[in-house]
Protein backbone atom coordinates (compact mmCIF):
# COMPACT_ATOMS: atom_id res chain seq x y z
CA UNK A 1 0.00 0.00 0.00
CA UNK A 2 1.08 3.53 -0.55
CA UNK A 3 1.94 5.73 2.28
CA UNK A 4 -0.19 8.45 1.41
CA UNK A 5 1.34 10.88 4.03
CA UNK A 6 5.17 10.32 2.49
CA UNK A 7 3.39 11.31 -0.61
CA UNK A 8 2.17 14.33 0.16
CA UNK A 9 5.22 15.82 1.80
CA UNK A 10 6.89 13.93 -1.10
CA UNK A 11 4.29 15.98 -3.96
CA UNK A 12 5.83 19.48 -4.35
CA UNK A 13 9.40 17.64 -5.57
CA UNK A 14 6.72 15.27 -7.35
CA UNK A 15 9.79 12.80 -7.57
CA UNK A 16 9.95 14.06 -11.69
CA UNK A 17 12.37 11.75 -13.33
CA UNK A 18 13.08 13.65 -16.74
CA UNK A 19 14.70 12.34 -19.97
CA UNK A 20 15.83 8.70 -19.64
CA UNK A 21 14.00 7.29 -16.66
CA UNK A 22 14.75 3.80 -15.70
CA UNK A 23 13.05 1.43 -12.72
CA UNK A 24 16.44 1.54 -10.91
CA UNK A 25 16.55 5.03 -11.50
CA UNK A 26 13.33 5.65 -10.64
CA UNK A 27 14.33 4.21 -7.71
CA UNK A 28 16.51 6.29 -6.62
CA UNK A 29 15.37 9.47 -7.72
CA UNK A 30 12.06 9.13 -5.98
CA UNK A 31 13.61 7.50 -2.99
CA UNK A 32 12.45 10.22 -0.68
CA UNK A 33 8.62 8.87 -1.09
CA UNK A 34 7.88 5.55 0.42
CA UNK A 35 4.99 4.98 -2.54
CA UNK A 36 7.21 4.91 -5.12
CA UNK A 37 9.64 2.91 -3.45
CA UNK A 38 6.32 0.30 -3.65
CA UNK A 39 5.43 0.38 -6.53
CA UNK A 40 9.06 0.41 -7.97
CA UNK A 41 9.63 -2.60 -5.68
CA UNK A 42 6.49 -4.83 -6.70
CA UNK A 43 6.58 -3.42 -10.78
CA UNK A 44 9.94 -2.07 -11.65
CA UNK A 45 9.14 0.09 -14.24
CA UNK A 46 10.76 -0.15 -17.63
CA UNK A 47 13.69 2.26 -19.02
CA UNK A 48 12.04 5.33 -20.59
CA UNK A 49 12.92 8.31 -23.01
CA UNK A 50 9.52 10.26 -21.29
CA UNK A 51 9.08 11.08 -17.44
CA UNK A 52 7.66 9.37 -14.21
CA UNK A 53 6.49 11.54 -11.69
CA UNK A 54 5.67 9.55 -8.48
CA UNK A 55 2.88 9.90 -5.65
CA UNK A 56 1.67 12.79 -8.83
CA UNK A 57 -1.59 15.04 -7.34
CA UNK A 58 -4.14 14.21 -9.90
CA UNK A 59 -6.33 17.10 -9.05
CA UNK A 60 -3.90 18.94 -10.74
CA UNK A 61 -4.60 17.53 -14.30
CA UNK A 62 -8.68 16.62 -13.56
CA UNK A 63 -11.48 19.28 -14.23
CA UNK A 64 -12.82 18.65 -10.77
CA UNK A 65 -9.58 19.61 -9.35
CA UNK A 66 -10.39 17.06 -6.40
CA UNK A 67 -8.65 12.84 -6.67
CA UNK A 68 -5.93 11.73 -4.94
CA UNK A 69 -2.78 10.52 -6.00
CA UNK A 70 -1.30 8.69 -9.23
CA UNK A 71 1.38 5.93 -7.92
CA UNK A 72 3.46 7.16 -10.95
CA UNK A 73 2.20 9.38 -13.44
CA UNK A 74 3.85 8.58 -16.69
CA UNK A 75 4.45 10.75 -20.06
CA UNK A 76 5.45 8.88 -22.50
CA UNK A 77 7.94 11.09 -25.37
CA UNK A 78 6.38 9.55 -28.45
CA UNK A 79 4.47 6.09 -29.63
CA UNK A 80 7.59 4.35 -29.77
CA UNK A 81 8.21 4.95 -25.94
CA UNK A 82 4.99 4.42 -25.31
CA UNK A 83 5.03 1.07 -27.00
CA UNK A 84 8.50 -0.08 -25.22
CA UNK A 85 6.77 0.81 -22.18
CA UNK A 86 3.53 -1.11 -21.96
CA UNK A 87 5.87 -4.22 -23.75
CA UNK A 88 8.38 -4.29 -21.26
CA UNK A 89 6.46 -3.30 -17.80
CA UNK A 90 5.14 -5.91 -16.03
CA UNK A 91 1.70 -7.37 -17.12
CA UNK A 92 -0.08 -7.20 -13.53
CA UNK A 93 0.95 -4.07 -13.39
CA UNK A 94 -2.31 -1.89 -13.35
CA UNK A 95 -2.08 1.28 -16.22
CA UNK A 96 -4.62 3.87 -16.56
CA UNK A 97 -5.43 6.35 -19.11
CA UNK A 98 -5.80 9.71 -18.90
CA UNK A 99 -6.73 12.14 -21.25
CA UNK A 100 -7.63 16.00 -20.09
CA UNK A 101 -9.41 14.68 -16.92
CA UNK A 102 -12.76 16.52 -18.41
CA UNK A 103 -14.84 13.40 -18.39
CA UNK A 104 -13.54 11.99 -15.46
CA UNK A 105 -13.75 11.87 -11.42
CA UNK A 106 -10.80 10.91 -9.74
CA UNK A 107 -11.69 9.05 -6.31
CA UNK A 108 -9.94 10.87 -3.24
CA UNK A 109 -7.99 7.66 -2.44
CA UNK A 110 -5.85 7.26 -6.10
CA UNK A 111 -5.48 5.53 -8.36
CA UNK A 112 -3.12 2.29 -8.22
CA UNK A 113 -0.29 1.36 -10.55
CA UNK A 114 0.72 4.02 -13.39
CA UNK A 115 -1.88 6.64 -14.94
CA UNK A 116 -0.31 7.57 -19.01
CA UNK A 117 -1.02 10.91 -19.65
CA UNK A 118 0.21 11.64 -23.63
CA UNK A 119 1.76 15.12 -24.30
CA UNK A 120 3.35 17.01 -26.90
CA UNK A 121 4.34 13.88 -28.81
CA UNK A 122 1.42 12.47 -29.18
CA UNK A 123 -0.43 16.37 -30.83
CA UNK A 124 0.62 16.36 -34.19
CA UNK A 125 -2.00 17.54 -36.87
CA UNK A 126 -1.59 16.67 -40.58
CA UNK A 127 -3.66 17.69 -43.39
CA UNK A 128 -3.95 15.45 -46.66
CA UNK A 129 -6.01 16.93 -49.23
CA UNK A 130 -6.07 14.23 -51.82
CA UNK A 131 -7.63 11.39 -50.88
CA UNK A 132 -8.26 7.98 -51.23
CA UNK A 133 -6.75 7.22 -47.74
CA UNK A 134 -5.30 4.56 -49.69
CA UNK A 135 -2.36 6.74 -50.62
CA UNK A 136 -1.59 7.70 -47.08
CA UNK A 137 1.50 6.12 -45.81
CA UNK A 138 2.82 7.04 -42.55
CA UNK A 139 6.06 8.18 -43.82
CA UNK A 140 6.39 12.02 -45.05
CA UNK A 141 5.31 13.68 -41.70
CA UNK A 142 6.30 10.25 -39.76
CA UNK A 143 8.16 10.59 -36.68
CA UNK A 144 10.69 8.00 -35.50
CA UNK A 145 7.82 5.86 -33.94
CA UNK A 146 5.26 5.98 -37.20
CA UNK A 147 8.27 4.94 -39.18
CA UNK A 148 8.50 1.13 -37.49
CA UNK A 149 4.09 0.97 -38.28
CA UNK A 150 4.68 0.78 -42.37
CA UNK A 151 2.83 -2.28 -42.09
CA UNK A 152 -0.45 -0.31 -41.05
CA UNK A 153 -0.63 1.53 -44.53
CA UNK A 154 -1.89 -2.34 -45.42
CA UNK A 155 -4.39 -2.02 -42.84
CA UNK A 156 -5.53 1.62 -43.90
CA UNK A 157 -6.06 0.59 -47.53
CA UNK A 158 -8.36 -2.23 -46.09
CA UNK A 159 -10.30 0.15 -44.37
CA UNK A 160 -10.46 3.26 -47.04
CA UNK A 161 -13.38 1.55 -48.79
CA UNK A 162 -15.50 1.79 -45.82
CA UNK A 163 -14.04 5.16 -44.60
CA UNK A 164 -16.20 8.82 -44.85
CA UNK A 165 -12.61 9.94 -46.67
CA UNK A 166 -14.03 7.99 -50.01
CA UNK A 167 -16.49 11.21 -49.96
CA UNK A 168 -14.30 13.88 -48.66
CA UNK A 169 -12.60 17.06 -49.83
CA UNK A 170 -9.78 16.53 -47.25
CA UNK A 171 -8.44 13.95 -44.35
CA UNK A 172 -6.85 15.43 -40.98
CA UNK A 173 -4.67 13.06 -39.15
CA UNK A 174 -4.09 14.23 -35.27
CA UNK A 175 -2.27 12.53 -32.19
CA UNK A 176 -4.53 11.59 -29.48
CA UNK A 177 -3.29 13.92 -26.93
CA UNK A 178 -4.05 16.98 -29.41
CA UNK A 179 -7.27 19.45 -27.70
CA UNK A 180 -10.52 19.18 -29.60
CA UNK A 181 -10.32 23.17 -29.76
CA UNK A 182 -6.81 23.18 -30.89
CA UNK A 183 -7.63 20.59 -34.03
CA UNK A 184 -11.04 22.48 -34.55
CA UNK A 185 -9.36 25.90 -34.81
CA UNK A 186 -6.53 24.00 -36.89
CA UNK A 187 -9.46 23.09 -39.61
CA UNK A 188 -11.22 26.53 -39.47
CA UNK A 189 -7.66 28.12 -40.44
CA UNK A 190 -7.55 25.77 -43.77
CA UNK A 191 -11.01 26.14 -44.63
CA UNK A 192 -11.94 22.28 -43.67
CA UNK A 193 -15.33 21.46 -42.32
CA UNK A 194 -17.00 18.90 -40.00
CA UNK A 195 -15.47 19.06 -36.77
CA UNK A 196 -16.79 22.60 -35.43
CA UNK A 197 -19.02 21.01 -32.97
CA UNK A 198 -16.38 19.78 -31.03
CA UNK A 199 -15.10 23.24 -30.28
CA UNK A 200 -16.23 23.32 -26.66
CA UNK A 201 -15.67 19.76 -25.41
CA UNK A 202 -12.76 20.73 -23.80
CA UNK A 203 -10.79 17.35 -24.07
CA UNK A 204 -8.23 15.43 -26.22
CA UNK A 205 -8.50 13.59 -29.31
CA UNK A 206 -8.18 10.49 -27.76
CA UNK A 207 -10.62 11.30 -24.94
CA UNK A 208 -13.22 12.48 -27.63
CA UNK A 209 -12.97 9.25 -29.51
CA UNK A 210 -12.63 6.76 -26.32
CA UNK A 211 -16.02 8.24 -25.18
CA UNK A 212 -17.32 9.43 -28.73
CA UNK A 213 -18.24 12.70 -28.14
CA UNK A 214 -20.72 14.58 -29.17
CA UNK A 215 -23.06 17.98 -29.08
CA UNK A 216 -25.41 19.37 -30.96
CA UNK A 217 -26.90 16.20 -32.89
CA UNK A 218 -22.84 15.59 -34.11
CA UNK A 219 -20.91 12.60 -32.57
CA UNK A 220 -16.84 12.76 -33.31
CA UNK A 221 -17.83 8.87 -35.17
CA UNK A 222 -19.49 10.31 -37.99
CA UNK A 223 -16.12 11.78 -39.40
CA UNK A 224 -13.38 9.34 -37.87
CA UNK A 225 -11.88 7.38 -40.32
CA UNK A 226 -9.81 4.95 -38.37
CA UNK A 227 -7.50 5.10 -34.93
CA UNK A 228 -4.26 3.86 -33.97
CA UNK A 229 -3.97 2.53 -31.00
CA UNK A 230 -1.24 0.90 -28.67
CA UNK A 231 -3.00 -2.64 -27.64
CA UNK A 232 -2.14 -4.42 -23.76
CA UNK A 233 0.64 -6.22 -25.50
CA UNK A 234 2.58 -3.39 -27.17
CA UNK A 235 1.19 -4.22 -30.33
CA UNK A 236 -0.24 -1.09 -32.47
CA UNK A 237 -3.37 -1.57 -34.72
CA UNK A 238 -4.78 0.42 -36.72
CA UNK A 239 -8.80 0.34 -36.78
CA UNK A 240 -11.44 1.63 -39.31
CA UNK A 241 -14.84 3.51 -37.55
CA UNK A 242 -16.83 1.21 -38.95
CA UNK A 243 -15.18 -1.76 -37.09
CA UNK A 244 -15.53 -0.19 -33.94
CA UNK A 245 -19.16 0.26 -33.78
CA UNK A 246 -19.18 3.51 -31.77
CA UNK A 247 -22.44 4.40 -29.73
CA UNK A 248 -23.79 6.81 -27.63
CA UNK A 249 -20.65 8.20 -25.28
CA UNK A 250 -18.88 4.74 -26.41
CA UNK A 251 -15.97 4.56 -28.03
CA UNK A 252 -15.84 0.69 -28.07
CA UNK A 253 -12.25 0.34 -28.02
CA UNK A 254 -10.69 -2.65 -27.26
CA UNK A 255 -9.91 -3.23 -23.24
CA UNK A 256 -7.07 -1.05 -22.34
CA UNK A 257 -6.40 0.49 -25.83
CA UNK A 258 -4.78 3.39 -26.00
CA UNK A 259 -5.65 5.63 -29.02
CA UNK A 260 -2.62 7.40 -30.28
CA UNK A 261 -3.47 8.73 -33.73
CA UNK A 262 -7.03 9.08 -35.71
CA UNK A 263 -7.62 10.35 -39.19
CA UNK A 264 -10.87 12.23 -39.93
CA UNK A 265 -12.68 12.95 -43.46
CA UNK A 266 -13.77 16.63 -43.82
CA UNK A 267 -15.16 18.98 -46.00
CA UNK A 268 -14.33 22.24 -47.54
CA UNK A 269 -15.73 24.68 -46.48
CA UNK A 270 -15.65 29.23 -46.33
CA UNK A 271 -13.48 29.57 -43.20
CA UNK A 272 -15.40 32.90 -42.60
CA UNK A 273 -18.88 30.62 -42.56
CA UNK A 274 -16.51 27.90 -39.93
CA UNK A 275 -15.57 31.23 -38.14
CA UNK A 276 -18.58 32.47 -37.27
CA UNK A 277 -20.19 28.26 -36.67
CA UNK A 278 -17.53 28.24 -34.06
CA UNK A 279 -18.30 31.66 -32.13
CA UNK A 280 -21.80 30.58 -32.36
CA UNK A 281 -21.17 27.23 -30.71
CA UNK A 282 -18.88 28.42 -27.90
CA UNK A 283 -21.61 31.45 -27.11
CA UNK A 284 -24.44 28.55 -26.66
CA UNK A 285 -21.86 26.79 -23.86
CA UNK A 286 -21.18 29.67 -22.52
CA UNK A 287 -24.87 30.82 -22.01
CA UNK A 288 -26.05 27.32 -21.07
CA UNK A 289 -23.56 25.66 -19.31
CA UNK A 290 -21.00 26.82 -16.42
CA UNK A 291 -18.52 26.36 -18.49
CA UNK A 292 -15.74 28.12 -16.31
CA UNK A 293 -16.48 25.48 -13.37
CA UNK A 294 -14.60 22.77 -11.92
CA UNK A 295 -16.75 20.05 -13.06
CA UNK A 296 -16.94 17.72 -15.42
CA UNK A 297 -19.37 18.08 -17.86
CA UNK A 298 -22.47 16.11 -18.01
CA UNK A 299 -23.00 13.78 -15.53
CA UNK A 300 -25.35 11.61 -16.39
CA UNK A 301 -26.54 10.07 -20.21
CA UNK A 302 -29.62 11.18 -21.58
CA UNK A 303 -32.15 8.18 -21.26
CA UNK A 304 -33.23 7.21 -24.48
CA UNK A 305 -36.10 9.92 -26.10
CA UNK A 306 -35.57 11.51 -22.50
CA UNK A 307 -33.23 14.23 -21.09
CA UNK A 308 -31.29 13.79 -18.14
CA UNK A 309 -31.55 17.66 -16.74
CA UNK A 310 -35.40 17.38 -17.16
CA UNK A 311 -35.46 14.75 -15.18
CA UNK A 312 -32.60 15.98 -12.31
CA UNK A 313 -34.90 19.62 -12.65
CA UNK A 314 -38.49 17.31 -12.13
CA UNK A 315 -36.91 15.91 -9.03
CA UNK A 316 -36.14 19.16 -7.60
CA UNK A 317 -32.34 18.76 -7.59
CA UNK A 318 -30.79 21.78 -9.13
CA UNK A 319 -28.96 23.80 -6.63
CA UNK A 320 -28.87 20.09 -4.66
CA UNK A 321 -25.37 20.11 -2.38
CA UNK A 322 -23.37 18.30 -0.43
CA UNK A 323 -20.31 20.13 1.35
CA UNK A 324 -18.58 22.04 -1.79
CA UNK A 325 -20.29 19.51 -4.02
CA UNK A 326 -23.62 21.23 -5.83
CA UNK A 327 -25.57 20.99 -8.80
CA UNK A 328 -25.19 23.53 -11.06
CA UNK A 329 -27.99 26.02 -11.06
CA UNK A 330 -27.46 26.90 -14.72
CA UNK A 331 -27.39 23.67 -16.03
CA UNK A 332 -28.48 20.78 -13.63
CA UNK A 333 -27.04 17.65 -15.06
CA UNK A 334 -23.30 19.23 -14.46
CA UNK A 335 -21.99 18.97 -10.72
CA UNK A 336 -19.70 21.79 -9.59
CA UNK A 337 -16.60 21.61 -6.96
CA UNK A 338 -17.77 25.49 -5.10
CA UNK A 339 -13.78 25.15 -3.67
CA UNK A 340 -13.20 22.41 -1.19
CA UNK A 341 -15.32 19.66 -2.58
CA UNK A 342 -13.38 16.00 -2.20
CA UNK A 343 -14.26 13.67 -4.83
CA UNK A 344 -16.57 11.29 -2.24
CA UNK A 345 -19.01 14.37 -2.13
CA UNK A 346 -19.20 14.54 -5.63
CA UNK A 347 -20.11 10.83 -6.23
CA UNK A 348 -22.17 11.00 -3.22
CA UNK A 349 -24.04 13.89 -4.53
CA UNK A 350 -24.52 12.14 -8.10
CA UNK A 351 -25.88 8.83 -6.42
CA UNK A 352 -28.54 11.13 -4.34
CA UNK A 353 -29.58 12.93 -7.48
CA UNK A 354 -30.08 9.17 -9.36
CA UNK A 355 -32.06 8.06 -6.25
CA UNK A 356 -34.14 10.84 -6.21
CA UNK A 357 -34.60 10.87 -10.11
CA UNK A 358 -35.51 7.32 -9.42
CA UNK A 359 -38.03 8.10 -6.71
CA UNK A 360 -39.66 10.68 -8.96
CA UNK A 361 -39.57 9.51 -12.70
CA UNK A 362 -38.54 5.82 -12.50
CA UNK A 363 -35.81 6.08 -14.39
CA UNK A 364 -32.22 4.91 -13.41
CA UNK A 365 -29.57 7.39 -14.90
CA UNK A 366 -26.18 6.37 -16.05
CA UNK A 367 -23.26 7.99 -15.44
CA UNK A 368 -21.55 9.65 -17.77
CA UNK A 369 -18.74 10.66 -16.20
CA UNK A 370 -15.84 7.86 -15.44
CA UNK A 371 -15.16 6.97 -11.87
CA UNK A 372 -11.58 6.01 -11.43
CA UNK A 373 -9.62 4.82 -8.63
CA UNK A 374 -10.55 4.22 -5.08
C1 LIG B 1 -17.41 22.07 -19.44
C2 LIG B 1 -17.49 20.70 -20.09
C3 LIG B 1 -18.28 20.53 -21.22
C4 LIG B 1 -18.36 19.27 -21.85
N1 LIG B 1 -19.14 19.12 -22.95
C5 LIG B 1 -19.21 17.92 -23.58
C6 LIG B 1 -19.99 17.75 -24.75
O1 LIG B 1 -20.62 18.67 -25.26
N2 LIG B 1 -20.04 16.54 -25.34
C7 LIG B 1 -19.33 15.47 -24.82
O2 LIG B 1 -19.39 14.39 -25.41
N3 LIG B 1 -18.58 15.61 -23.70
C8 LIG B 1 -18.50 16.80 -23.07
N4 LIG B 1 -17.74 16.94 -21.94
C9 LIG B 1 -17.04 15.76 -21.38
C10 LIG B 1 -15.59 15.59 -21.87
O3 LIG B 1 -15.02 16.84 -22.23
C11 LIG B 1 -15.50 14.64 -23.06
O4 LIG B 1 -15.96 13.36 -22.73
C12 LIG B 1 -14.06 14.53 -23.58
O5 LIG B 1 -14.09 13.90 -24.82
C13 LIG B 1 -13.14 13.76 -22.64
O6 LIG B 1 -11.81 13.91 -23.12
P1 LIG B 1 -10.58 13.92 -22.12
O7 LIG B 1 -9.35 13.99 -22.94
O8 LIG B 1 -10.76 14.97 -21.09
O9 LIG B 1 -10.70 12.47 -21.48
P2 LIG B 1 -10.61 12.09 -19.93
O10 LIG B 1 -11.71 12.75 -19.20
O11 LIG B 1 -9.26 12.27 -19.43
O12 LIG B 1 -10.93 10.52 -20.05
C14 LIG B 1 -12.21 10.07 -20.43
C15 LIG B 1 -12.10 8.60 -20.81
O13 LIG B 1 -11.34 8.48 -22.00
C16 LIG B 1 -10.22 7.62 -21.80
N5 LIG B 1 -9.12 8.15 -22.60
C17 LIG B 1 -8.63 9.42 -22.60
N6 LIG B 1 -7.62 9.53 -23.49
C18 LIG B 1 -7.47 8.30 -24.06
C19 LIG B 1 -6.59 7.78 -25.04
N7 LIG B 1 -5.63 8.52 -25.64
N8 LIG B 1 -6.70 6.46 -25.36
C20 LIG B 1 -7.64 5.70 -24.78
N9 LIG B 1 -8.49 6.14 -23.85
C21 LIG B 1 -8.42 7.43 -23.49
C22 LIG B 1 -9.96 7.64 -20.30
O14 LIG B 1 -9.31 6.45 -19.89
C23 LIG B 1 -11.37 7.76 -19.76
O15 LIG B 1 -11.97 6.48 -19.73
C24 LIG B 1 -17.65 18.17 -21.30
C25 LIG B 1 -16.85 18.36 -20.17
C26 LIG B 1 -16.77 19.60 -19.56
C27 LIG B 1 -15.90 19.77 -18.35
Amino acid sequence: MINRSAHLSADAAAGVTAGAASGAMAGVTAGATTGAADITQSFPLPTVRGRYAFAFDLSKVTWFKVGGMAEVLFRPKDAEDLVSFIKDKDPMMPVTMLGAGSNVLVRDGGIKGVVIKLGAGFADILFHYTPPLAAVKPSESATSAESAESELATTASASAAESPSATAAAEVIVGGACLDRTLVLACAEKGLSGLEFLVGVPGTIGGAIAMNAGAYGFEIKDFLNWVEIVNTDGSMTRLSAASLSMGYRKGNLPKGAIIVRASFALQNGDPAVIHTAVTAYLQQREDTQPVRGRTGGSTFKNPTGMTAWKLIDQAGCRGLSINDAYVSEKHCNFLLNRDAAKAADLEQLGERVRQAVKEASGVDLEWEIIRLGE
